[in-house]
């Protein structure tokens, strides 16, 4: 007998134990089975071969019609070419071998039926596998697989270096004949509300199903063991948070807030009302809030996180705003100034009565500055701290933090967010998240699970719509002419317009970002390697992991456009005349925000510019932006960028510039981008296009490795029972005394996190 803890080498033997070690880093019993088949082949049912693609690494199951053995021309010995069929369609298995071959002629024969596993290529037009491993099925001479497997069904493992399928199937039926399942980490209950199977079934079922039905059936109940894992993880954290105490700062009737309410230039839309009144009550209570804000571009988040933070600041508590950029940070700063006028003028001349401060910290302020905001925060006499992950620093304290605002969360991890909730000495301070890509409910429940989720539907009325449309530069070059005049136009009427481009273009390293990106930048290290034209990590952050859809299909066949090159070009041609302006993540901070400030104030007309634009900024005046390689970006992205047109009362308009051809997935999603403004069905469809361990692993290290059959699209059924489930388990035990191996697993994913965010750190 062999329980899912036992190391492999006694169960499966010493060789073939080393084997499974070396290439997938299995060690236990219950490592290997749970190393699932990636798919399943009916026996006698034979693989489509037209469906092989070059450079694939693949398992099929063919006969073979014709074998040959001919000497080589130039060196000693033969090559014995297979030519294997699915009945339509020919795959070439080359061998090459010093002497005769006559044994290998022996055992590939005509009429045999096999499992040929390799890599597939073309060589002088033919498809083929070099040296392919093989396992012989039908009736021959040589030895006969068949009878080892009861079922009809061939599961085929996912190809990986060193090891074949089947002898990957071969150690995993030694270890299910000798398997004994003695603690189900599915608590019974749970098994028997939802009709799931045993562990020791499922298994046996995912790995040698007796038919589709049984394998369904398997998957289904070890799927809920990735989503109850999971859920149960994110209940113990909530219920950790809830233990602790907030300082309640309930609404004054005269206050802050008040006099800001006093002073908005509009009305609230009913959404903000509504996820105000509740963020209000939460405020108000003895326990943190935990709160996700999401809503659409330009729906108006910022000003439901400033009533919130004035609430604490009348409740006698201190608020910090996070904010991913630099220039983000500013722009905070700047347009909560100006809201607030005289209440934010505590000590000077002009200032309200009941006034606060805000301060400012970023990782570019002067030493003076710096000393300055530090001592602001720390002696209470900033109600509002504003900055970037400088916020962070160790050295930075508050007299007394009420509340954690962190704005576009996709850009901070757990780990940042428990840094500043740190800072708030013995109680915990209130947190609230906002996010304006929008997240689809079951991510929200997964990533996002341990906060509760408000989000806003509707923008403020009065807001003109945004009107995209796709510029294919390559069939139609009088397009990308009649973008330049339309800027032009534009400019004319005295609007501002933003030109964006993938890449900075002065190819030094990009090593953009010492200052204000540090967060961004650790999420972005897994995407890197797909990243477009490495320069422009510069300020395209991980949204996570967003521009791994575009850069999927790029055959590089030039660089994308660049900031410096475009910028040129245009200023000494079509948009000669127009004032342009540069903007890119590696300018010095102060020029950064003396550019963002010109383009504001409208004495600069186009600013062309990376990403840094991406999130939040907000100009009102800016009607107008052109993308180029649009191709190149997510489709989040896309989303998030031309959020920063519209804003005002002039209508928005996006043009996507593109070389991709018509008809190609890039150009799909572009078209789908343009065809609509619902971000919810665009963050679906980044979804769909992307593993989902991109977007799970960019926002919470761990995750990736832990999801192998969750998909968080298809299966938001059962991560919503499986969250309900959780919930209940951990309220009626905490520490899952109970349920030991719940207990384990549970520790296990935990370890695996940590270990995933020290390997990144
Ligand atoms: P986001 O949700 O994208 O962060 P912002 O908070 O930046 O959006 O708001 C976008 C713009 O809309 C800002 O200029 C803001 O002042 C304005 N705004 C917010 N709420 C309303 C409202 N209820 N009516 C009109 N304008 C609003
Ligand atoms: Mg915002």
């Amino acid at each position: 007998m062999a329980s899912l803890r036992d190391a492999l080498g006694p169960v499966v033997g010493a060789k073939a134990a080393k084997r499974l070690a070396a290439a997938l880093g299995v060690r236990t019993v219950g490592e290997l089975l749970r190393h699932y088949p990636r798919r399943y082949e009916n026996r006698g049912e034979l693989t489509d071969l037209a469906s092989l693609r070059d450079g694939e690494d693949v398992t099929v199951q063919a006969e073979i019609a014709s074998v040959t053995v001919r000497k080589m021309r130039n060196r000693p010995g033969t090559v014995l070419e297979a030519v294997v069929t699915d009945g339509r369609g020919r795959l070439a298995l080359t061998f090459f071998g010093r002497g005769s071959q006559h044994w290998r002629e022996e055992v590939l024969k005509p009429g045999v039926r096999g499992l040929f596993a390799g890599q597939v290529s073309t060589f002088q037009g033919k498809r083929q596998l070099s040296h392919p491993e093989y396992e012989l099925l039908g009736p021959g001479e040589a030895v006969i697989r068949a009878a080892d497997y009861a079922a009809e069904i061939i599961p085929v493992y996912p190809a990986v270096k060193g090891i074949t399928s089947w002898q990957i199937a071969d150690s995993v039926r030694l270890a299910l004949d000798l398997l004994d399942v003695d603690d189900d980490l599915l608590p019974r209950a749970v098994r028997d509300r939802y009709q799931l199977s045993g562990l020791a079934d499922a298994l046996r079922g995912i790995h040698r199903p007796a038919d589709r039905r049984d394998a369904d059936r398997a998957k289904e109940r070890l799927k809920w063991d990735e989503a109850f894992i999971l859920q149960v993880i994110l209940a113990q954290r909530r219920r950790a948070a809830y233990a602790f105490s907030a300082t309640p700062r309930a609404r004054q009737p005269a206050g802050l807030l008040a006099g800001f309410d006093a002073r908005l230039p509009f009305e609230l839309t009913v959404g903000q009302q509504l996820a105000g009144a509740t963020i209000a009550d939460e405020l108000a209570r003895d326990h943190p809030m935990h709160r996700l804000l999401q809503g659409e571009v330009g729906s108006g988040k910022t000003v439901i996180a400033v009533r919130a933070m004035l609430q604490v600041v009348d409740g006698g508590g201190q608020a910090a705003l996070l904010a991913p950029t630099e220039v983000l940070a500013q722009q905070h700063y700047r347009s909560i100034s100006a809201q607030l006028g005289p209440l934010a003028q505590a000590g000077q001349l002009g200032g309200a009565e009941q006034a606060t401060r805000l301060a400012l910290l970023t990782g570019s302020l002067g030493a003076a500055a710096r000393r300055k905001a530090l001592l602001d925060a720390a002696s209470g006499s900033a109600g509002i701290v504003i900055g970037t992950h400088a916020l962070l620093e160790e050295n930075v304290q508050f007299a007394d933090l009420g509340l954690v605002v962190i704005d576009e969360q996709h850009r901070f991890g757990v780990e940042q967010r428990d840094a500043l909730r740190e800072k708030a000495g013995e109680g915990r301070p209130h947190v609230l998240v906002m996010t304006a890509t929008p997240i689809p409910r079951t991510v929200a429940m997964t990533v996002f699970g341990d906060l509760e989720v408000s989000t806003l539907t509707e923008l403020p009325a009065g807001r003109e719509a945004i009107s995209t449309h796709v510029v294919p530069a390559a069939e139609r070059p009088r397009y990308l002419e009649r973008t330049w005049e339309r800027v032009t136009e534009e400019a004319a009427k005295g609007r501002q317009i933003y030109v964006v481009c993938p890449r900075i273009g002065d190819d030094s390293p990009a090593a953009d970002g010492a200052a204000d990106q540090g967060a961004a930048g650790r999420s972005r290290a897994g995407g890197g390697a797909a990243n477009v034209g490495g320069a422009a990590a510069d300020d395209v952050s991980g949204l996570l992991a967003d521009d791994l859809g575009g850069a999927a299909d790029d055959e590089a066949k030039r660089p994308p456009v660049a900031v410096l090159d475009l910028a040129a070009e245009l200023g000494g041609g079509p948009l000669a005349g127009v004032r342009l302006a540069v903007l890119h993540g590696r300018l010095p901070p102060e020029e950064k925000d003396q550019v963002m400030l010109a383009f504001a104030a409208g004495s600069v007309d186009v600013l062309v510019t990376t990403t840094v634009v991406e999130v939040g900024v907000d100009v009102p005046n800016a009607t107008t932006m052109v993308i180029m390689d649009a191709d190149r970006f997510g489709v989040s992205q896309l989303h998030q960028l031309r959020g920063r047109v519209g804003r005002g009362s002039h209508e928005g308009l996006c043009l996507l510039v593109t070389e991709a051809e018509a008809g190609g997935p890039s150009r799909q999603r572009l078209d789908a981008v343009a065809a609509t403004l619902d971000g919810f069905k665009l963050s679906r469809l980044d979804l769909e296009q992307r593993r989902e361990g991109d977007v799970l692993g960019a926002a919470q290290a761990g995750r990736k490795s832990s999801l192998k059959l969750l998909t968080l699209l298809a299966d938001e059924k059962l991560i919503g029972h499986a969250r309900r489930e959780a919930t209940d388990l951990v309220d009626a035990d905490p520490a899952l005394s109970g349920q030991p191996a719940l207990a384990a697993a549970v520790a296990a994913l935990l370890e695996l996190q940590q270990a995933e965010y020290l390997e990144k750190a």
